[in-house]
């Protein structure tokens, strides 16, 4: 896409993590708390396109994308372009006190892009967990109601709130209690492991989570169904189809805030601009972040008119959100997921892995769901011909693939799912020879 890219090659010519990582990494023991945790610790010099570059000279293929944040590349020169010229005007002002016009554009953008043709409102904060509180106050503001239902093994953030939404007790929630209340979980439409079967889940899941609000909690009494239409960090579980309309009509009937979590399915990562598209499910509220300015830090909570317009004056806002250099990273996003036609490239890069990785689990009973939309694949590690999850083999995977010079990530309830998240930008040759390491990788064992 740029000249300033890096190289876009595979490259290994060290140790993975060679020696300047390593060292960078026993300084970094002695200052970073060891509770933020890294992936893989080379440290990058240089990214762009579709690879990573690391202090010790290594390109690594990244089908990871800062988990799927920079949708345009690393180093996209219409973003580096906005970003420089508005760090010469200006870096902060702050919204709330004197107002800028890029801040306006990027949530009139976002009413325009985002599902549903009615009228709507967006306020920009800092990061995804953000937006997520903030759409849970809305809800609760304008419906009057406590109650919040989210869903097995979803993921919305790390504050008090949001590791109380999502799911998953390791690494997320250990010892961090006592959690918010009013937060209830419900079941979640996971084909691979859903009792009845496939066939059935999404309507089946659909009937269970609302039988079980509606016995548990009681639907008058639920402000926000908060979900995530391709879960993320729980595993890549895309739900069964029906499962979403069904519950985004169970929530029309009954006043219930529909609230999309679109953090990181959003910006065309699965073929669409949003993963509610492909079922046609028009949220209440969506809550975006990751892919949105392309790495700097900008989230937003978009939502019909009538429920944003309720809040009071001063009760949304925060110092940073809606950075006035943020704003035109997103700006340049958008431009060029439209110009470059990145959901359609997003789809293209679908049609290419996902054949390959079918074809591999054929190879492979370990193997035992190939799943996602898009650029947001996954498969899932078990023992042959059982659920059993297998957190070690997809480990060792990964292990194998970051020596060999791919970067890919895990993630899952039970650590056994490795996914793919590679930047919409990377070059196709890129794209085959990092499926050529992963098919090596398997192989291997
Ligand atoms: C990453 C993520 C969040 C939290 O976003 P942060 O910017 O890390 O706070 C929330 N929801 C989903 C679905 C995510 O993937």
């Amino acid at each position: 896409m740029s000249s300033q890219n890096p190289p876009q090659e595979r490259r290994v010519v060290t140790e993975i993590p060679g020696p300047r990582s390593r060292a960078l990494q026993e300084r970094r023991a002695a200052a970073v708390a060891p509770g933020v945790s890294s992936v893989l610790p080379v440290y990058v010099t240089d990214a762009g396109g579709g690879v990573i570059v690391d202090a010790d000279g290594n390109s690594l293929i990244d089908f990871g994308s800062g988990i799927a944040v920079t949708n345009v590349g690393n180093a996209n020169p219409r973003v580096a372009e906005r970003v420089k010229a508005q760090v010469d005007r200006f870096t902060h002002t702050c919204f709330m006190v004197a107002p800028y016009e890029s801040y306006v554009e990027v949530c009139e953008a976002l009413n325009r892009l985002t599902p549903g043709d009615h009228e709507k409102r967006s306020i920009l904060v800092n990061s995804g967990a953000e937006a997520l509180e903030n759409a849970v106050k809305i809800a609760r503001y304008a419906t009057g109601r406590d109650a919040v239902v989210v869903f097995d093994h979803g993921y919305h953030g790390r504050t008090l709130l949001t590791m109380t939404l999502t799911s998953k007790n390791m690494p997320y929630k250990q010892g961090f209690g006592p959690y918010a209340p009013e937060v209830y979980r419900m079941p979640m439409a996971y084909p691979f492991r859903w009792p009845g079967g496939r066939e059935d889940c999404g309507p089946q899941a659909a009937a269970q989570a609302i039988d079980q609000i509606t016995k548990q909690i009681g639907a008058a009494n639920v402000a926000a169904l908060v979900i995530e239409p391709i879960q993320g960090e729980g595993g890549f579980i895309d739900p069964a189809p029906g499962f979403l309309p069904a519950l985004a009509a169970f929530c029309r009937d009954n006043g219930i805030v529909f609230v999309a979590d679109e953090v990181q399915t959003g910006f065309a990562r699965t073929g669409d601009l949003f993963a509610c598209e492909h079922e046609g499910v028009v949220p209440d509220i969506v809550a975006t972040a990751k892919g949105i300015a392309g790495g700097l830090p900008l989230a937003a909570v978009t939502g019909r008119a009538e429920l944003m317009d309720r809040i009071h004056a001063g009760g949304l806002g925060g110092t940073y959100g809606g950075n006035p250099v943020a704003c035109q990273a997103a700006l340049a996003v958008l431009e060029e997921i439209e110009n470059e036609k990145l959901a359609d490239r997003a789809r293209a890069i679908g049609d290419i892995m996902l054949p390959r990785l079918r074809a591999l689990a054929e190879r492979h009973p370990a193997i035992g769901d190939v799943r996602g939309r898009g650029a947001m694949l996954a498969i899932e590690l078990v023992e042959p011909g059982t659920t059993v999850p297998d957190a070690a083999l997809t480990a060792e995977i990964a292990r194998r693939c970051h020596a060999a010079g791919l970067l890919v990530l895990t993630c899952g309830t039970y650590g056994n799912v490795l996914r793919f998240l590679p930047p919409l930008v990377i070059p196709e040759h890129l794209l085959k020879e990092g499926l050529d390491v992963l098919e090596e990788a398997f192989a291997a064992g």
